[in-house]
């Protein structure tokens, strides 16, 4: 399941990461399907061999012949450049639908971005796998599907015993100033009664 609440700046971080970790000089099954073009601009020479993650790169069918302008701009914010994309999109080749889909989602506020991504048809697959870098596999979620983030305010819905004290905290406690555990997405950290306790997400709702 794809989950999309997360902010933009993950997003980029974790989308340069995986493009610049896969990407290799041109083959020449790759060069003959793009004439030499680049696929997403389709006027420089093509000079990367990238690959659409999750994909591997078994296969020319997983990548997209890159030129180094489009390549460098992949990790750039500059909508107006990924105009071409309006075009790279009807490309016949998934993996070209898959990139420039991907690139264009990241603008898919601006007007313009949304019209094209309203306009074109393509298969379920291949959107998925267009989408698949912006998953995030574990966020800290309240009992509602709210993401958590450090420093959120959040309500108990219930009344909780606390380990290891004597008291009870009742429901519609108020927590500021969360804190999440780093290695357990089902538990964050907040004060109750001056003492830093352990609380379960599936216990608190977003204040
Ligand atoms: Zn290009």
């Amino acid at each position: 399941m794809l989950v999309f609440k997360h902010n933009q700046s993950q997003i980029v971080e974790r989308e340069v990461y995986l493009y610049k970790n896969n990407f290799m000089a041109i083959s020449q099954a790759l060069l003959v399907r793009c004439d030499s073009n680049c696929e997403l601009c389709g006027t420089n020479k093509a000079e990367i061999e990238f690959v659409v993650t999750p994909k591997d790169g078994d296969d020319v069918s997983e990548m997209v012949a890159l030129c180094n302008t489009c390549f460098s701009n992949l990790e750039l914010e500059l909508s107006d450049y990924w105009r071409c994309l309006e075009s790279s999109i009807w490309s016949p080749y998934e993996s070209v639908q898959a990139l420039s889909y991907r690139v264009l989602y990241k603008f898919k506020d601006l007007n313009w971005v949304g019209d094209v991504l309203n306009n074109i048809d393509l298969d379920e697959d291949t959107i998925n796998w267009a989408l698949h870098s912006y998953q995030k596999p574990e966020v800290h979620m309240d009992a509602f599907g709210n993401v958590l983030t450090n420093g959120d305010t959040v309500v108990l819905t219930q009344n909780l015993n606390v380990k290891g004290t004597n008291f009870t905290s009742p429901k519609g406690t108020i927590v500021k100033k969360i804190k999440l555990v780093g290695d357990n997405v089902e538990q964050i950290e907040g004060k109750i009664n001056d003492q830093v306790i352990v609380i379960l997400t599936k216990f608190v709702k977003k204040g």
